[in-house]
Order: C-alpha cells, then structure tokens, then sequence
C-alpha cells in the first residue's frame, strides 16, 4: 500500500495545512477586508508541468476556498525566451485543470509603465543609480554570503545625472549589457538578493506583447512583489527559493508605495517527483534535441504530455490535495501519481478487450458461418455503463504471450491439453498446435464446451481467463506503450553525470496490428479504456477511423514496484 502521508506535510488538529491556518488567522483579524486574493503567476518560457499543476491546485484552490479570486499573471519579464506559443498553451492547460481564472489574464508586461515611474522614484529617493560596469564585474563584486561585496565606484553619482542616464537608457542610446539600474541598498548584506540588485537592464528585443517599445526590461525581482500589489493579491504563495527574495521585495515596496495593505508572502517546498526531470531548461533541452516528440510527449512531465497520455484532470488535482503543502524539501514517489490516476479511470473507463500481439485460434467444433451476439459488461465499478455485444465466431485472436507449448508448473493460461475460459465466453482446450515450416507457431486448434457460458456450465471453474477477439470484426489499431522516461530515480540529482544518461531506451514501443474489438472503431480522441488484463489505454488526439492510436495510460498494476522487488531493491 502507498502511504499518501508525507513526511513534511503539515497539518495541524482542523487539518488545515499550514498556508491556510495562516489565511484564517488573517481572516479572523479582519485583514484585507476578509478578502483572499491570490495569483498563478507563470513565466511563459515553456509549457507548464506537473509542479506547476501543484502550484495552480493550491492557489485556485485557496480561493475557492475562501470565496476569494484567484488571477492568472504571466511574469513576462524577459523577451529573450518567452513566447507567445507558451502563453496559449498555459491559458489551456489551466482552464483543462477546471479552474478559471478572475477577469482576463493580466502581465506583468502590463506594468511596464509603472514599474518604470516607480524606478524613477527610487532614484529621486537616492536609492538606486546607473552602473556602468559590465554584468561580469557587477558579479564578481557581489563578495560571498560570509564577506562583504564591493561597493561600485558609480554607486555615488548624483540623482540628476541617474535620471538622465536612465531616460538614455529607455531612450535606447546605449547597447545591450552598457548599463544597468541598481537598487542602492546594502552590500554588505548577509542576504546576498540585498546587495544593490539589478533593476533594469538594456535588451533591444522585441517583446512578445510590447513589441519595440521597450530596450529596457525589470529584473522578475524588480516586477513580481509589484505585480502582486497592482492587482491587490493579499497572500502571494510561492516556492521556498523566493524565501530569500522576500526582503527585497519588501523593501522595493516600502521605496514606492503609502499605507499597510502588503500583500503577503507565503513560500511552501515544490514539487519534486522520482523517475522525473522537472525544469523547464531540462525540458526545453528534450524537445529543442528531439529526444521526445515535443512538449505534449505523452513520456513529459508537462500538463500537456499527461493529458495526451490519458491524464484525466481530476486524477491531478487528487494527487495535489494528497501531498498536500510542505515547508521542507521533498521528493514525492511517482507511483502515487499513478496511483491516483488507476483511482480515477477505474471508476471511468469502459472495460474493452484488445489483443497486442494477436495468435489466432480456430475452434474447430463451432459451426463455420456461425456468429454469437455475446453480452459482457462495460464497467463493473459501474452498473450505469451498462453492457454490450461483442460478436463470437469460430477463429479468435488470443495473446501470444497467453500461450505456451511447455509451460513452467504455475502457468494457467492456454497450453496443449489444458482450459481456461475467455472472457465472457466460453471454455475452451487446445488440442493441437499449427507451425510452419520454420517450426512458428501459427495458430492454436481448440474445442469449446457449449455448456460452459451459461446455465450451470457456466460456473464451471478453470483456472485462467484470457481477453480475446473475434478475428472476422477485429478492427487493426497501433498501439503505443509508454513507460517511464527515466530509469532513474533522481535523473537529474547526479553531480558528474548528465540527466540525458538516465533515459530509458524501452520508453516507448509501437505495436502495429492489434486486434480491437470492433467497438472501438467510434473512440474519440482522449477517450479513455481499460484494455482487459492490459492496463488503461487513451486514444491519441490524432487516432482517427481508419488510422486508430491509443496510447498506453497507465499498466493496471505497479510493473515498477514489481520489478524492484524482484532485484531486492527499493523503489
Ligand atoms: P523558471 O523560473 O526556472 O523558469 P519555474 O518552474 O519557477 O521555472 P515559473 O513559470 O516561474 O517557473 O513558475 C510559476 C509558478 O509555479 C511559480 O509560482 C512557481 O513557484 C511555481 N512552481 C514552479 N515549479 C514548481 C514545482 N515543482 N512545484 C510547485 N510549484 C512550482
Ligand atoms: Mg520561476
């Protein structure tokens, strides 16, 4: 059994976890009026991933919770690698979440104006001053957390001459990297985000949403904490890196802005699953060298590759309300994400059986010509699915692996001289097997029991039962079984080697020519099956009639705890 527990999560007795107590006691103490504002605030520089799944969880979550409202804020700081492709792509996998965000989506790129009027307010204040050194020389003043940075030597200059230097620098009189605004604050800080931190910088890059007006850009940290007070987000909930920003961003808006109302930062561990590379950069690097087919790759981490791979979005959300919110680092077992995705399509997917690797059998004493309507159930978690037919005749499809001429003691499937029943069928027996001349088995000849389906035969008892098809309506699909992407547990947690050596060759494997029952000719795209015996399967979104795909969601069954105990490791 998984233990859906995990160590660092924190709830206390109402088993509120530790963001909301602190929302109540806000609550209780009527700050912000009652109201909980929060934000999703993404950078649109890549496509969104399961951590971020997380991260909209909690934050749409909270104000759900507390009837408050929850913004969509793309941080779009930095033309260089943003893209309007990521911001689309964000917008669906939010709303594919089910949730919505308030009003229309907001940018930081929005506040460009007055990001730039509050700079020129920090300068009049003698607080921050244009630094000529080049970006190399500015790092390597900045000291080391135990000893002290370097003061620059233009860190001095007169307010006036900073304020006609920076209109120079919008005006676009000088290249990229020539200069920079600094906040004046402390370099001899402890906390090395307060050592006179960059604000500005020169980029002569068009902007995705503010074309060329702009070759000056704000640094995240100069536009983040802002952004949240534009919009009056009253708990800004973060990952715990940002807990080192947390000053700075106090201190930008102490600079600018009169009165009590902060909004407040609350920072929790991210997201980090074994088996799974979770940065964008990583990601990025697996699509620009196509290890993977794209950002939607039904192997990645992203919104996009889960739902392509039969993700369904309540399986996510449960998975997020399971591990809950920590304060400390840690790494969250894979399977339990799968795990709550079996949870899920068990309750949904329609039962249907599909033969992979098809061995025909002909049943030698079944009328020739002959076809059986046989009723089966659709969903047995389910009686509102209800049943339907599927068409018996006298040559089936059965699995080859089903299948053994000298079987080991424990094998009850199908072997000369033995029974087993086929689902939702009849007992049969093999009683020859056909070769060829290379000594291939070809097919199976089998007899059935006519008494075995129904009336009292049919609790006649056998050992195995096997999934099957009819081979005259057995339509043809390909099949394509996906399996972790990674054969490591932490890929990208070893210093000397790279996360590309712990990709796992058998990630994926195309079977063409499966055998489907013909119910399956009508399944939509994203719809999702249990493949008996086989695992839960989702039809691609390009499957079409004539040209089915269905991708392998999930096995029914942990194969990887399985084959970690065989090898006595820990999974
Ligand atoms: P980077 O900043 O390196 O591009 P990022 O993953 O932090 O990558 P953002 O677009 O800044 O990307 O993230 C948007 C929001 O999602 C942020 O609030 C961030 O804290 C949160 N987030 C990102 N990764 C995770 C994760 N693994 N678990 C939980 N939240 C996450
Ligand atoms: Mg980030």
């Amino acid at each position: 059994m998984i233990d859906h527990k995990e160590k660092g999560t924190e709830k206390n007795s109402e088993s509120l976890n530790f963001i909301e107590t602190q929302i109540e006691e806000d609550l209780r103490q009527g700050k912000n009026n009652g109201k909980v504002y929060t934000r999703f605030p993404p950078e649109p520089n890549g496509y969104l991933h399961i951590g971020h799944a997380k991260s909209i969880c909690l934050n749409f979550g909270l104000a759900e919770k507390y009837h408050g409202k929850c913004n969509l804020r793309f941080d779009d700081t930095n033309p260089e690698k943003e893209e309007e492709e990521y911001v689309q792509s964000i917008k669906e996998d939010v709303r594919w979440l089910g949730f919505r965000w308030e009003g229309e989506p907001k940018f930081a790129s929005d506040y460009f104006d007055r990001l730039y009027q509050w700079a020129i307010v920090i300068i009049k204040k003698g607080k921050a001053y244009v630094d000529d050194q080049p970006a190399a020389v500015i790092a390597a003043q900045r000291g080391t957390p135990t000893e002290p940075g370097i003061k620059s030597p233009y860190r001095n200059r007169a307010v006036e001459e900073n304020l006609r230097l920076f209109e120079e620098m919008k005006a676009g009189k000088y290249k990229d990297g020539a200069k920079v605004l600094r906040a004046k604050i402390d370099m001899a800080s402890p906390n090395m985000h307060m050592r006179d931190p960059v604000m500005y910088r020169i980029m002569h890059k068009d902007h995705h949403r503010t074309g060329n007006q702009w070759c000056i850009y704000p640094m995240y940290d100069f536009a983040h904490g802002q952004s949240d007070y534009i919009e009056g987000i009253t708990h800004s909930i973060c990952t715990l890196e940002f807990e080192v920003h947390r000053p700075l961003y106090e201190w930008f808006l102490d600079q600018i802005v009169e009165g009590v109302y902060r909004p407040r930062q609350i920072e929790f561990a991210r997201l980090n699953l074994s088996y799974t590379v979770m940065s964008k950069r990583k990601l990025l690097e697996l699509v620009e060298k196509k290890i993977v087919d794209g950002w939607d790759d039904p192997r990645m981490p992203t919104i996009s590759g889960l739902r392509r791979r039969g993700f369904t979005p309540e399986s996510i959300r449960n998975f997020a309300d399971r591990i809950g919110v920590a304060k400390r680092d840690n790494v969250i077992d894979v399977s339990l994400l799968e795990h709550s995705l079996r949870e899920d399509l068990n309750l949904r997917a329609p039962r249907v059986m599909v033969v992979l690797k098809p061995l025909k059998v002909v049943i030698t004493n079944y009328p020739e010509g002959k076809t059986e309507d046989l009723e089966t159930i659709n969903n047995p978690e389910d009686e509102t699915m209800g049943i339907r037919k599927i068409p018996f005749t006298r040559e089936i499809f059965i699995e080859k692996n089903d299948f053994m001429e000298d079987p080991p003691k424990k094998f009850f499937r199908l072997s000369p001289g033995k029974e087993v029943r086929l689902k939702s069928a009849y007992i049969i027996r093999c009683d020859e097997v056909i070769k060829n001349s290379k000594g291939h088995i070809t097919e199976l000849h089998c007899t059935y029991d006519p008494e075995s389906k129904s009336g009292s035969g049919q609790n006649r008892k056998v050992k195995g039962t096997l999934h099957w098809v009819n081979a005259s309506s057995a339509i043809e699909v390909t099949v394509n079984l996906y399996d972790r992407l990674f054969n490591n547990p932490d890929p990208a947690g070893h210093k000397d080697k790279d996360f590309k050596e712990f990709l796992n060759p058998d990630s994926l494997s195309v079977l063409k020519g499966c055998k489907a029952e013909p119910s399956l000719a009508q399944a939509q795209p994203l719809e999702h099956f249990q493949f008996q015996r086989l695992g839960y399967f989702t039809a691609d979104p390009d499957s079409q009639p004539g040209n089915l795909i269905f991708n392998r969601t999930v096995p029914l069954r942990d194969i990887w705890a399985r084959a970690m105990q065989k090898t006595g490791k820990k999974n």
